[in-house]
């Protein structure tokens, strides 16, 4: 029998979801992956091959009330039913929030589900949704070792000074700091800096991860040194629906002057800014782009993204002390050949120089010159779930067995 890991990422009404071999002394193999879409409603389920071929899918109407618990239901049949010589091991989960403890992957428990939910506060619209499936799981598989892997804990190896935020010190006592977040996704660059070019996991990389959710981050030796994601994951860049940084004030303003709620102004910051906000059109680059030449919206939402994005990396240069390499990563930054082109056409200044028609086929290198290197790299947050999962499962199998 293979045993094999799921690894799971779950939304407020998606959960997506990849499953992989663990075979002796090699990286985890992907074999399958996909996704539930319109939990709650309407639900949509598609599985496919790792090599994009689509297996089965099926939908349910929005009267049947299939929501998480159903759909992980129908996840663990379909294993059973498809998985010939197969036995599930471990189950990893996305978990958002890792707060001040976790600074790496943990075996769940009792205490850590306790643990984890005293965290909701710090990331309230993410973090239940990411602990309901370990609630789920732990109850229908009882005994199934399970993962949380979290997007913060790749930045805990910043310094004090980096993570400090100028407020009153029982402030950050109590928890108030940066914390960053998309530590999978810059987990796995780190990961593969050497593949592309040696000198890059041991210099000065700053890796752009353009997604929905959009940050940048500095990497020293493949370590995390700064990153623009602060408190929450509304900080730093625009994003498709997230300001990014914007000046404390305006939430007063917004409170106190515009009359707002909380939660009215959580949904504005979160919901109803970024490249939606500004354009009136949508949160998609896609879209965007198509409209850009006609729509001037749409235009200047494309070029305060672009333009936001060449300030933050100066800022990170500063950080670094000098760059030897950008890497662009996530939806936009792996398909979005005009974003790369205009971020990179105001970094002149830091040596870097466009490749056009390396950029135009994706790179992977899309810098000409001796200078500091210019790339895309795919991101694999999900590879990196499966490595951890696997490590933690490894490391507790020895502790056992010593
Ligand atoms: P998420 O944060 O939800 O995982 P993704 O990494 O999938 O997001 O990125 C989604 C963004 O990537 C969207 O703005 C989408 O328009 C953009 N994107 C995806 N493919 C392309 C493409 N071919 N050209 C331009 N933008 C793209």
């Amino acid at each position: 029998m293979i045993p094999v890991l799921i690894v799971l990422n779950a939304g407020s009404s998606s959960l997506k979801f990849q499953v992989f071999d663990m075979l002796d002394n090699a990286e985890p193999r992907l074999v399958w992956k996909g996704l539930y879409e319109g939990l709650g409603g309407a639900a949509h389920f598609v599985i496919r091959h790792a090599r994009g071929a689509d297996l089965d899918e099926m939908s349910w109407n929005s009267g049947e009330e299939f929501g998480h618990e159903e759909a992980l239901a129908h996840l663990i049949s379909w294993l059973r039913e498809h998985q010939e010589g197969r036995k599930l091991a471990a189950i990893g989960h996305r978990v958002v929030h890792g707060g001040q403890s976790f600074s790496r992957p943990v075996l769940v428990d009792d205490s850590i589900v306790q643990a984890l939910e005293a965290l909701v506060p710090l990331a309230p619209l993410h973090q239940p949704h990411n602990l309901e499936p370990i609630r789920i799981m732990r109850r229908r598989l009882p005994g199934m070792p399970q993962v949380a892997c979290f997007d913060t804990a790749f930045h805990q190896t910043q310094s004090d000074i980096a993570s400090l935020f100028a407020l009153p010190r029982e402030m950050r006592e109590g928890g108030v700091r940066r914390y960053g977040f998309h530590g999978l996704s810059y987990d796995y660059i780190a990961s593969v800096l050497a593949d592309y070019d040696p000198r890059l996991a041991e210099g000065r990389v700053i890796v752009a991860h353009l997604g929905n959710g959009a940050s940048l981050c500095a990497l020293k030796d493949g370590v995390s040194v700064a990153t623009t994601m602060g408190f929450s994951a509304l900080d730093g860049l625009p994003m498709g629906t997230r300001c990014g940084a914007i000046d404390a004030g305006v939430v007063f303003y917004m409170l106190r002057e515009m009359k707002l709620t909380p939660e009215e102004a959580e949904s504005v910051l979160y919901k109803k800014s970024g490249l939606l906000g500004v354009s009136g059109i949508s949160n998609d680059m896609r879209m965007l782009r198509s409209k850009a030449t006609t729509n001037a919206d749409a235009k200047r939402a494309i070029d305060l993204f672009a333009y936001r994005i060449t300030r933050e990396i100066g800022s990170l240069v500063a950080a670094l002390g000098g760059i030897d390499g950008l890497v662009f990563t996530a939806g936009i930054g792996e398909n979005d050949v005009a974003t790369r082109a205009e971020v990179m056409a105001g970094l002149t200044w830091a040596g870097l120089t466009m490749d056009e028609s390396a950029n135009r086929i994706g790179g992977p290198r899309i810098s000409t010159g001796s200078g500091p290197s210019a790339w895309v790299i795919p991101t694999d947050e999900e590879l990196v779930i499966a490595r951890q999962t696997r490590s933690v499962l490894e490391s507790t199998q020895a502790k056992l067995a010593s």
